[in-house]
């Protein structure tokens, strides 16, 4: 929709006709990922690719490496793909993350359990999102059922961090290497899935700076043309930590659509097209709230509590099959500080009561 706005025509390549970015497709390739000849179509259809999620196949952007520009390129999201991959770039250019060991088997869960010493979690190197494909663990825990249930080649065992808050910062590099990145967002998550962003993030000066200088330069270590998201932990001593990152917009920016002068969407577009960066100053404080199968228990939800709402904007993806936990759109209201985020919780409670 962003590209759009700025007159491009869009090619969407997905495995899946209900995947929601073919409905604003001028030309939807359904195909599976590993079908050479409907790559080689969609490579004469476009002058630029890029991804809406990290979890495609890196010979899938090689392939279409060789024959137009691909932003973020296959070795950044290669990186983002893989939390080994991911960990050990960050350590690399000396970026702090949690404790974490590399974990092939139930033996070596068990022993790493014990070294980290403290209540730990275990993540699929690969393929995880909202919280999926990880479990949580104690020191002395049987390993071997986490193992198996778990069912990945490779894993990463991170220690639990007492976090104080968690953050995130999307950082936008052009094909020049400009950086710019977007105000400082406050997450909370719920069961492991993002539930509300908050903008601005009220934490400490110090700790907004020191979280846009480590985007930044992670932007330009990557080398990457496009977004990348970074979330962070914010320790109690103000220390920070990534978490993770994401080559592409992210769901903690869902809010700029209202809040920020140029949206990550249109933000991603410029970038990947070789446009100047657009303007990231906030234009108004907001909150993001998410919306999750969960809501449509008892059938579609009741909106009218969020139309009625002045400066409060909906978004619903369209999404078929309303899954527990599964991310089926979300809101934005504007206002600031405990009581926007107050009402904003009571509104989505609305919705289904
Ligand atoms: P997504 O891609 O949707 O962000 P994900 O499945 O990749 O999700 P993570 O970001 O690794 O998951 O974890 C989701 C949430 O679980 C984190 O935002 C945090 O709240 C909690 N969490 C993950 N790892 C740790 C950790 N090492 N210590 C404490 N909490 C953690
Ligand atoms: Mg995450």
């Amino acid at each position: 929709m962003a590209a759009k706005t700025l007159g491009y025509r869009v090619v969407v390549y997905d495995e899946t006709r209900d995947g929601p970015a073919v409905s604003c497709a001028d030309l939807a390739i359904i195909a599976r990922f590993d079908d050479p000849v409907a790559l080689e179509r969609f490579a004469n259809e476009v002058d630029v690719v890029t991804v809406e999620f990290e979890n495609i196949p890196l010979s899938v952007l090689e392939f279409l490496e060789k024959r137009k520009p691909v932003r973020p390129s296959s070795s950044v999201v290669h990186i983002c793909q893989d939390r080994v991959q991911e960990k050990r770039f960050l350590l690399s250019i000396g970026i702090p993350v949690a404790p974490f060991r590399v974990i092939t088997s139930a033996g070596e869960l068990g022993r790493a359990l014990m070294e980290l010493g403290q209540p730990s979690i275990l993540k699929t190197a690969a393929l995880g999102y909202d919280g999926k494909g990880q479990i949580r663990l104690d020191p002395g825990d049987d390993t071997t059922s986490p193992w198996e249930e778990l069912s990945a080649p490779i894993a990463v065992l991170e220690q639990r961090m007492d976090f104080e808050s968690e953050a995130s910062v999307i950082c936008a590099r052009s094909v020049v290497g400009e950086t710019r990145c977007f105000p400082v967002q406050s997450n909370i998550h719920r069961d492991g899935i993002l539930d509300v962003t908050t903008v601005p993030s009220r934490l400490p000066k110090p700790v907004e700076d020191r979280v846009l200088e480590i985007a930044s330069e992670i932007a330009e270590k990557l080398g990457v043309i496009g977004l990348i998201t970074v979330e962070f932990f914010v320790l109690a001593d103000g220390g920070v930590v990534v978490n993770e990152l994401a080559p592409r917009p992210h769901n903690s920016g869902h809010h700029t659509l209202e809040t920020v002068m140029t949206s990550q969407f249109a933000q991603h577009v410029r970038a990947v097209c070789g446009l100047p960066l657009g303007a990231v100053s906030l234009r108004s404080p907001g909150v993001m709230v998410n919306l999750l199968g969960d809501l449509w228990n008892q059938g579609e939800p009741d909106w009218m509590p969020l139309l009625r709402q002045s400066d409060l904007f909906l978004h619903l993806y369209g999404k078929k099959g309303a899954k527990s936990g599964r991310k089926m759109g979300h809101f934005t209201l504007l206002g600031e500080g405990m009581s926007a985020s107050k009402l904003a919780l009571g509104l989505r409670s609305l919705v289904n009561t």
